[in-house]
């Protein structure tokens, strides 16, 4: 089984991780630009963690048979700090980079005002710049985040074919399906979504625009969520070629929409040297 984690936060995790998910079939991961849990005080510290997620992260990914994207933007929670707005002026200096596959993760977090302008103002740059989006669903009020989220991607220039809307659950998958948009589940360990209800849901949606995620991070996940989803479908009944398309078709068609996806790790493996010339400001 060939898998593509599409949602992961490998920046922390560990390398008994790393060593996990090469031996459980994961062949390329993305990691989102997100929150650390921690606020960040000043947009100097965006910089450095851009940088870090296309110099060290592809680095130590590459240890371990891994290729390794990412997507870059100020996340939906830090949307609302005024001191990490300036960030939206510099994202551009990352957005050209060769590993960075898409805008995001944007979206809604409590659906506030800032967090609308910083959704448009991004999936504008998205259009801007060729790249696909990936649009977080808020965890409460999922259909109401849906819907205002919705109206936000028709309203910008970025076609929904464009879009991956994540973290969907039964409740949001039917609007989210007829959308056109990209169709993402986060399988969590104890809350939220599990493998028996996204196989459900597989059975009842297909497995079109469907990509399957562990969004680990660095609060109560599994890197394995997508391996264990993998093999509960094929006790339920699909086909292998059923979980290829989920697990490794599906992301490779959504993020090679950015025509920087290289899947080739050898080929393509960063040094640690390397980092200095990954720097964003050249
Ligand atoms: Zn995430």
């Amino acid at each position: 089984m060939r898998i593509f984690d599409p949602h992961i936060h490998m920046t922390s995790r560990t390398t008994d991780d790393y060593e996990a998910m090469r031996a459980a079939g994961v062949r390329a991961v993305v990691e989102p630009a997100f929150w650390l849990g921690q606020p960040r005080t000043a947009p100097a510290t965006f910089r450095d963690y851009f940088d870090s997620l296309l110099g060290w992260e592809p680095f130590r990914a590459a240890q371990y048979g891994i290729a390794h994207h990412c997507t870059i933007a100020l996340n939906p929670k830090e949307a609302n700090d005024p001191r990490c707005l300036p960030v939206l002026d510099e994202l551009p200096r990352w957005l050209v980079k060769d590993r960075v596959v898409a805008v995001g993760e944007i979206g809604y977090d409590a659906m506030t005002p800032a967090e609308d302008k910083a959704l448009a103002a991004q999936l504008q740059l998205a259009a801007d710049h060729g790249l696909p989006a990936l649009v977080h669903t808020p965890h409460r009020d999922k259909l109401a985040g849906l819907r205002r989220t919705l109206d936000a991607v028709r309203e910008s220039a970025l076609g929904t074919e464009r879009v991956l809307l994540d973290h969907l659950n039964e409740t949001t998958v039917e609007e989210a399906k007829d959308s056109g948009c990209w169709l993402g589940f986060s399988v969590y360990p104890d809350t939220k979504m599990d493998e028996a209800r996204m196989v459900a849901l597989l059975k009842a949606y297909g497995p079109e625009r469907v990509l399957v995620n562990s969004a680990a991070d660095w609060g109560r996940s599994d890197p394995l969520k997508t391996r264990k989803v993998g093999d509960l479908m094929l006790a339920e009944g699909f086909s292998e070629d059923d979980v290829d398309r989920v697990l490794w078709r599906n992301p490779v068609e959504f993020y090679g929409m950015s025509g920087r996806l290289v899947l080739d790790v050898a080929a393509t493996a960063p040094t640690h040297e390397g980092n200095s010339v990954l720097r964003g400001g050249e």
